[in-house]
């Protein structure tokens, strides 16, 4: 692999349709990192829950802490002064893989080349520019443009949102605007209900109840990653 060579990230609506699928409980994420390994080497806390006790029992006891402001038993996984997660190792592969957190499964950092969004690490931002959809049909370009236009809503329009329940950090806009894209789709965001343009509150409201919809039917089906293979490879 080249660096700053473009990377081929697939079709944007099969990614898309995978990428939900996976935030919906559904599935691991499946990233053809070749030899990057940014995101086990830029200082990220890694977040572990508590039924994820086959992770935990790999991990030694002094490289986990409790998780700040969440419930007994969710933990997180450190890094050194490197920044480099200590489960990785000196050849660049995750040293636990088979049994690797629930976060490390279902990161996909292609989620920034499609919402036009940088990440938070310049390193992670620099690989995700890599990669390029590509768009067959017009519903590739037309969903692909809705993606993009829900990741600059919530970041540009935070104020319209009731509560504030617009998320900051550039991982959960990304992940946001992928939950709730077709809020943007015609005639959507565009027309709305009473055939005008809806107004920024209007579509703050809409996003709101389509990420409520989302995460109902998320919790609604039992997910099929917690179970992790026992025949899958390390490395
Ligand atoms: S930054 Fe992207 S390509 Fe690199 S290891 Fe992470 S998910 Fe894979
Ligand atoms: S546990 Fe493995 S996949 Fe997750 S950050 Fe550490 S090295 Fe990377």
């Amino acid at each position: 692999m080249t660096a700053g060579s473009d990377l081929p990230a697939g079709e944007l609506s099969a990614w898309l349709l995978r990428m939900r699928a996976v935030l919906a409980g559904q599935g691991e994420a499946d990233v053809p990192c070749g030899d990057c390994c940014a995101c086990c080497a830029t200082s990220h806390f890694v977040h572990i829950g508590p039924d994820e006790e086959r992770t935990v029992a790999v991990i030694p006891r002094e490289l986990l802490f409790p998780a700040p402001g969440l419930p007994a038993g969710n933990v997180l996984l450190g890094y050194d002064e490197q920044g480099r997660c200590p489960m990785l190792a000196a050849d660049g592969r995750c040293s636990i893989y088979a049994a690797r957190p629930l976060t490390c499964r279902t990161y996909d950092c292609r989620v920034f080349a499609a919402a036009g969004t940088a990440a938070d690490n310049e390193v992670i931002t620099r690989q995700a520019r890599r990669w390029k959809f590509s768009h067959p049909a017009q519903d590739d370009c037309d969903r692909h443009a809705a993606v993009r236009a829900a990741a600059r809503f919530v970041r540009e329009r935070a104020e319209c949102f009731p509560g504030g329940r617009a998320p900051r950090d550039p991982v959960s806009v990304a992940l946001l605007a992928v939950k709730v894209y077709d809020v943007f789709l015609a005639p959507g965001a565009e027309a709305g209900a009473a055939g005008r343009p809806w107004s920024d509150l209007e579509v703050a409201k809409a996003i709101v109840e389509a990420n409520d919809r989302f995460e109902v039917a998320r919790a609604a089906a039992p997910a099929s990653y917690g179970a992790v293979r026992q025949d899958e490879p390390d490395g």
